[in-house]
Formats: structure tokens, C-alpha cells, sequence
């Protein structure tokens, strides 16, 4: 049997979210000689007009700061993509389990939702995109999409933080979804993961299963 599709979340799956924010907002603050209060200000302005966390997009944070601090907008860009904070946001296990997995001869891909550019810089910076098949990148505004899910081969693995987003892929019996929780004392469920680590036993005992029925 081939082995399955797994397709990963990005923001807190992959990528430490929070603190890539604060990271960023150092490196704002540090450029602009402002305190991370009053650049934690200009986020939250921004961050009150979005319908959500997802609807963020650089570019339109980039032109908000650049009007509020009187500050062209090239250096901001420089100090908001610099790589190294995307590398020091990534978990530390992602590099390890997504090349073991590879190895292994898994298809990977992504599910995530977001602007396309910018959820696929947090992969570009850590040199990850490449790990991720071109045909499964599924990054959209809106991901709870039944048109992306029920295309999928049968027995894709989702892995994903969002418990709305678990419960929806649990309305599709040809998809499994894995809960990946990063605070331990949060568990629910015996496939719940707290790190990418948690996966490789998953997929073991999921193989094992499957052959015990046959
Ligand atoms: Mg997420």
C-alpha cells in the first residue's frame, strides 16, 4: 500500500505564531528607535480592523507603520522579513521529523490559511518549501473548504492546532486529522500530539492497524 498523504498546518504546527510576532516587533522597534509598547500599539490598531488572525497581511501592517512613524517603507520591510527571526519561530523538532518522514518515502504537503506570499515566506525562510509536494500546498483565505477536502486521497493526515478545524476535517471519513497540542496539560485524546515527534509512533500504530484488518 502506498504510503499516505500528511499535510501540516502552519501557524503553531510549524511555526511558533506568537513568537514570531514578537520577534518582529523587536525588530520594528529596534529599527524606529521606539519602544515595544508603542509598536505593540501600531499592531493592535492594525490588528483591530481584521476580521482575524488569518486575514493578516504584511504589507498593509508595512504601510500603516510607515504613515503612523513617518518612516519609508524599504527598511521596515528589511527588518520585518529578516530571516533569522523566522528560523529562531520555527519548533525546534520540524526540521528532523519532516526529513524522517521524507525519508520514509511519505508524501508531505501544506493546509493552512492565510495570504498565499506570506505564509509561504515563514517555509521560504527555513528553507521548507521544498519539503512540501507542489500539488498538495493548499494554502487558501478560507481552508474549512469542503472543495479542497474532498479531493484528497483517502486516508490523508492532517495535522492541525485548531480544534474548529479538527472537528470539520472529522466530518470527512476518508481523512484522518491529528490534533497537535503544544501545552501538554490541554490533552484530549489518545492521537493528540504535543510535537511533531508524537507523529512518527502515530503513523506506526495507524500502519499497523491497517494491515491487521486486511
Ligand atoms: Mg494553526
Amino acid at each position: 500500500m502506498p504510503k499516505p498523504l500528511i499535510l501540516f498546518d502552519i501557524d503553531k504546527t510549524l511555526i511558533d505564531t506568537d513568537r514570531l510576532r514578537a520577534l518582529l516587533k523587536q525588530n520594528l522597534a529596534q529599527l524606529l528607535g521606539r519602544s515595544e509598547d508603542e509598536v505593540a500599539d501600531a499592531f493592535l490598531e492594525y490588528g483591530s480592523n481584521l476580521p482575524d488572525n488569518t486575514a493578516f497581511h504584511p504589507e498593509e501592517l508595512l504601510k500603516l507603520f510607515s504613515q503612523r512613524f513617518h518612516t519609508p517603507i524599504e527598511p521596515l520591510r528589511d527588518a520585518f522579513y529578516e530571516p533569522s527571526r523566522f528560523q529562531q519561530a520555527l519548533y525546534p523538532e520540524v526540521v528532523d521529523v519532516l526529513s524522517k518522514l521524507r525519508h520514509q518515502g511519505y508524501t508531505l504537503g501544506l493546509y493552512s490559511q492565510g495570504e498565499l506570499a506570506w505564509q509561504e515566506h515563514k517555509m521560504l525562510a527555513n528553507n521548507l518549501l521544498e519539503f512540501f509536494d507542489k500539488n498538495h500546498r493548499y494554502i487558501k483565505r478560507e481552508k474549512a473548504d469542503p472543495a479542497i477536502i474532498e479531493n484528497l486521497p483517502e486516508n490523508t493526515i492532517i495535522i492541525d492546532d485548531k480544534p474548529g478545524i479538527i472537528a470539520f476535517l472529522e466530518t470527512f471519513p476518508h481523512v484522518i486529522p491529528l490534533h497537535i497540542v503544544r501545552e501538554r496539560a490541554n490533552h484530549v485524546g489518545e492521537y493528540t500530539l504535543s510535537t511533531l515527534n508524537d507523529l512518527l509512533p502515530i503513523l506506526d500504530s495507524l500502519r499497523n492497524s491497517g494491515s491487521s484488518q486486511q
